[in-house]
C-alpha cells in the first residue's frame, strides 16, 4: 500500500507510471525520460477586472511528451490548478492518447483562477491574454488545447479568435469550439458518451444489467451531465448527483428531465427538491452498482476508500483516486474502470474535429457517435485482455499499453 498524504498529484500519477514501466521491463534512462515533461511554460496573465483594478493570474502550458504527435490536452481553469497538477494531467494526456492509439502526444494547461467568480468579460480578457503568453508554443501541429474543468467551448472560439489575431484564421489550433466556428459535432458529449460505453462493457462483462442499476455520479459540468443523461437513457437508475454546492439523493431514481431543467434555473443540482440532500462526502458512500466520479481529482482517498459501498468505480474525472484508495478499493474487489480509458472520448472526438478542419469538412453526428464506439470499445477489449492475460488490474493494463506504446515509439524516432 502506498503512503499518499505528502504525494502531489504528479507524484501519484507516477506511482501508476512505475508500475507500468517496471512490469514492462524499462530501464532506468527511459523511464526518466518519459516521466518528465518535455516543456514547461509558466506565464503571469495580468487583467483589468470589470471594476477597473489590475489583477495578476498564473497560467501554465505543460507539454508532457511528443513522441506520438502534436501535443494535445485540455485547459483548466480552477482555484487549485497549479504546475504539479497541470503536470501531472499533462501525463495522463501522454498516455491516454497512446492507450485509444490517436496520433497525438501528451499537453495540458491552465489558469489558477475562480471562473465561478469572474465575469464574462474578464473570462475573455483573461482567455486572450493567457493565449498570447503561450501562442509560440502552440501551432496545429504542435499543441493544440481543449476544454477541461472550468473552462468550455465559448473559452476555446477565444483561444481561436487570440490565435488568428496573430497568425490568420486557424480552426484547428483548438478543439472543443462552438459547431459553428468549425467544432465537431457530438464534442460536448463525448466524454460522457465514451464513459458510458465503457461502462456498458464492462456491466456486460461483470454481468450487471445495465437496465435498472443503480448509480451515482459526481460533478454536473460538461462530463457529468452528459454521462447521467445518456445513463438515464439506457434506463440506468440514477439515484445520486452532485455539483460543488453538494448533492441529492433519491433511492427510487432521479427524475433527470426535471433535474437538467432544474440546474437552468437554479444553476446547480444540490437544492434539486425531489430528494434528499447529501454532502459530497456522503455522496460517494452511496450503496450503488457504479459509481461515477466526474468532478476534480483525489476525490477518493486512504481516507474514504473503505467506506464506499459501489461495485464498480467508473473514473470519469482524471485521477479521481488517490494510488493508496486504489490499493484499499482492488483489495476490497471494487472494479476500477481507469480514467486514461474512461474520459478518453473527449480526446478522440477532438481528433475527430482537429481532421475535420484540415480539410474544412463536417461529420455528421452519426459518423462521429460511431467512430467514437469503435475506438472506445477497441481501447476498452485491450485493456480487459491484458487485464486478464496478465492477472493485473484494468489500471495497470491501461498504463501498460500506453506507455509501452510511448516507449516504442521515443525507440524508433531515435532520441535515445
Ligand atoms: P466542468 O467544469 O464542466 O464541470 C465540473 C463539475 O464538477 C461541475 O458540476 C462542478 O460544480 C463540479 N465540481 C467542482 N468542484 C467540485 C468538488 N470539489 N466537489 C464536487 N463537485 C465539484 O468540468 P468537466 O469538463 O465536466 O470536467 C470534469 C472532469 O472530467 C475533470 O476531471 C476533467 O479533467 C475530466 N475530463 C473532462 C473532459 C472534457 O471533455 N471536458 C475530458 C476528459 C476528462
Amino acid at each position: 500500500m502506498v503512503g499518499t498524504k505528502e504525494m502531489t498529484v504528479y507524484e501519484e500519477v507516477n506511482v501508476f507510471f512505475d508500475r507500468a514501466a517496471e512490469r514492462l521491463g524499462l530501464d532506468d534512462g527511459v523511464r526518466e525520460m518519459l516521466r518528465r515533461p518535455w516543456r514547461e511554460l509558466q506565464v503571469s496573465v495580468p487583467i483589468r477586472t470589470d471594476d477597473g483594478a489590475i489583477k495578476v493570474y498564473t497560467g501554465y502550458r505543460v507539454q508532457h511528451n511528443g513522441a506520438r504527435g502534436p501535443y494535445k490536452g485540455g485547459v483548466r481553469y480552477h482555484p487549485l490548478a497549479d504546475l504539479e497538477e497541470i503536470r501531472a494531467l499533462a501525463s495522463l494526456m501522454t498516455w491516454k492518447n497512446a492507450l485509444v492509439d490517436i496520433p497525438f502526444g501528451g499537453a495540458k494547461g491552465g489558469i489558477q483562477c475562480d471562473p465561478r467568480t469572474m465575469s464574462e468579460t474578464e473570462l475573455n480578457r483573461l482567455t486572450r491574454r493567457y493565449t498570447l503568453q503561450i501562442e509560440h508554443l502552440l501551432g496545429v501541429n504542435r499543441d493544440i488545447p481543449a476544454p477541461d474543468l472550468g473552462t468550455n467551448s465559448q473559452t476555446m472560439a477565444w483561444m481561436m479568435d487570440a490565435y488568428g489575431q496573430v497568425h490568420g484564421y486557424t480552426p484547428g489550433i483548438v478543439t472543443g469550439k462552438p459547431v459553428e466556428l468549425g467544432g465537431s459535432v457530438g464534442r460536448d458529449s463525448a466524454t460522457g458518451r465514451g464513459a458510458v460505453y465503457v461502462l456498458r462493457e464492462a456491466a456486460n462483462d461483470i454481468g450487471i444489467s445495465p437496465a435498472g442499476a443503480r448509480i451515482v455520479v459526481q460533478g454536473f459540468g460538461q462530463v457529468g451531465s452528459w454521462t447521467v443523461r445518456l445513463l438515464a437513457d439506457m434506463g440506468c437508475k440514477v439515484i445520486g448527483v452532485s455539483d460543488v454546492e453538494g448533492g441529492v439523493y433519491n433511492s427510487g431514481g432521479i427524475d433527470i428531465d426535471a433535474l437538467l431543467q432544474h440546474k437552468l434555473s437554479s444553476g446547480t443540482v444540490s437544492d434539486f427538491p425531489h430528494g434528499d440532500r447529501v454532502t459530497n462526502e456522503e455522496l460517494l458512500e452511496l450503496e450503488c452498482e457504479f459509481l461515477v466520479p466526474a468532478a476534480i481529482d483525489k476525490v477518493i482517498h486512504g481516507g474514504n476508500a473503505a467506506k464506499l459501498k459501489a461495485k464498480v468505480v467508473v473514473e470519469a474525472a482524471n485521477h479521481p483516486l488517490t494510488p493508496e484508495a486504489d490499493d484499499i478499493l482492488n483489495e476490497a474487489g471494487v472494479s476500477i474502470l481507469p480514467d486514461i480509458l474512461v474520459n478518453a472520448g473527449g480526446v478522440i472526438v477532438s481528433y475527430f474535429e482537429w481532421t475535420q478542419n484540415f480539410y474544412q469538412h463536417q461529420w455528421d453526428m452519426e459518423r462521429v457517435n460511431d467512430e467514437l464506439g469503435k475506438i472506445m470499445t477497441r481501447a476498452y477489449v485491450a485493456v480487459r485482455e491484458k487485464s486478464a492475460a496478465e492477472r493485473i488490474t484494468m489500471r495497470e493494463a491501461a498504463f501498460m499499453i500506453g506507455v509501452g506504446r510511448v516507449a516504442k515509439v521515443v525507440k524508433m524516432r531515435g532520441f535515445i
